[in-house]
């Protein structure tokens, strides 16, 4: 068999691995979007590198834009057949590539696809469920769940016309951080030969801490001060974990049970509406909870959704909290509210997700005094604070585990992380498990595995 790299590969981003048969059949695995500086969101614009005409299926492991966001263009380029996924990942996608192709239009950048093409790629998606056996020509595909978001996947496919000993390759997908507060555990996989594993978290252990303690100090600073909290957070699976974090804070009487919440942002109020309809989709703790209350709304929440009310909430002088995105500050309402909030000391910013290079949230996370948003100098004052604690991926001891469990892996291929990031995995890898190989691979390579 041979696996062509199509991105994701020394990048964190981009992910698409092509797979081939010794007959010479081809699947793709993923197709995302190359995200970060400008100089890495350039490769969204160079021709893809495969022949996607004689794709005989593509898997989509999970419904980011990393690893879904450049499906149109496969269709564009001649892919016929079918786009297999869980049935969360299908909303989430939907819900993600339409956005993407709106906003698109709304920043004047180039346009990597259309509405149209959107909805032309949503046409082909087809639901296969966890464990549920299901074949693409010679290939047979399982779904395991992975843990990480909504409906993701770790997959493995089997080659059963294969000649030669290898036969089963594992493609991890984004490998969760569990436990998590909402999704049932990322699942162990028994045996394969090769494993195509991402590497985000390849040098890094998390933190211990508690996020739930760690927002909690933040509301209480607030309530102190009388300012604004600032949260910004991505609109899938970030937005929820806050929202029920602030559900149980209050409930519990840890913070003022009235305190205004601001959810503000019509996408993270339509991915809450596609988590609702995905009850078997979360761990037993939150299934009896979510059978008994709403987990994401609580006293004291309001959804904006209009852009004139979101202007609003940054003319009142109330104690408030204020999430929005994008997690990163790179775009969206959140920005407008950096502008209008950071340079006053009664107010603060907590960050908790991870911050790429040339974004705000970065500069604001390196402890800048002052940055530019749109055109206006801010000379930052308000406090800033930052967790990791709340990572949806599986760090350094997570991965060794979860690889530690499949039995029979003679490679490991690693890709979705930085290069400093899988040089350190692979030599823990070396020192800690018996595996023959591990290989890095670049940027459009193709290997015989
Ligand atoms: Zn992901």
């Amino acid at each position: 068999m041979k696996i062509k790299f199509l991105g994701a590969a020394g990048t964190v981003t981009g992910s698409s691995y092509a797979l081939t048969s010794d007959s010479g059949q081809s699947i793709l695995i993923d197709l995302g979007m190359f995200q970060g500086t400008e100089e890495i969101e350039k490769l969204n614009y160079l021709r893809y590198d495969y022949d996607c005409s004689k794709l005989s299926g593509i898997i989509l492991t999970h419904a980011h834009l990393d690893h879904c966001g450049r499906l149109p263009i496969a269709i564009k380029n001649g892919f016929r057949g079918k786009i297999w996924l869980t049935a969360p990942t299908y909303d989430l996608t939907a819900l993600s590539l339409l956005d993407t192709a709106k906003i698109a239009i709304k920043d004047d950048r180039p346009i990597l696809f259309n509405e149209k093409q959107v909805f032309k790629t949503i046409s082909r998606f087809a639901i296969v469920k966890y464990h549920q056996k299901f074949k693409i020509g010679n290939f047979e595909i399982t779904f395991f769940d992975a843990g990480h978001l909504l409906g993701s996947a770790s997959v493995l496919v089997e080659d059963t016309k294969s000649n030669s000993k290898i036969k089963k390759v594992v493609f991890s997908g984004d490998l969760g951080n569990s436990p998590d507060s909402l999704l049932m555990p990322l699942e162990f996989i028994k045996d394969a030969d090769v494993v195509v594993m991402e590497s985000t978290y390849g040098d890094k252990l998390h933190p211990k801490s508690d996020p739930s303690e760690e927002l909690e100090r933040e509301i209480i600073e607030i309530v102190k001060t009388g300012g604004t909290l600032l949260i910004p957070a991505f609109a899938l699976d970030r937005t929820q974990k806050v929202l029920h974090l602030i559900k149980h804070l209050k409930a519990e009487g840890k913070i003022p049970y009235e305190l205004p919440v601001y959810l503000d942002g019509p996408m993270a109020q339509k991915a809450i509406d596609i988590y609702l309809k995905y009850f078997d989709f979360f761990n037993y703790n939150f299934q009896s909870e979510l059978s008994k209350e709403p987990p994401f709304y609580f006293p004291g929440l309001k959804v904006v959704m209009r852009y004139e009310e979101s202007i609003a909430i940054r003319t009142s002088q109330e104690t408030k909290i204020i999430i929005a995105g994008s997690g990163m500050m790179n775009g969206g309402r959140i920005v407008a509210h950096a502008a209008a909030f950071l340079g006053d000391s009664k107010n603060r910013i907590f960050l908790v997700g991870y911050q790429g290079e040339e974004t705000l949230g970065r500069e604001i996370l390196d402890g800048a005094s002052q940055v530019i948003i749109d055109e206006e100098t801010i000379f930052i004052k308000a406090h800033v604070s930052h967790t990791e604690s709340m990572s949806s991926h599986a760090d350094q001891g997570q991965l060794i585990d979860w690889l530690s469990n499949i039995k029979g892996v003679s490679k490991v291929i690693l890709t979705h992380g930085e290069d400093e990031q899988r040089r350190v995995l692979a030599d823990k890898i070396a020192e800690t498990l018996s595996i023959n190989e591990v290989f890095l691979p670049n940027l459009n390579q193709e290997i015989e595995i």
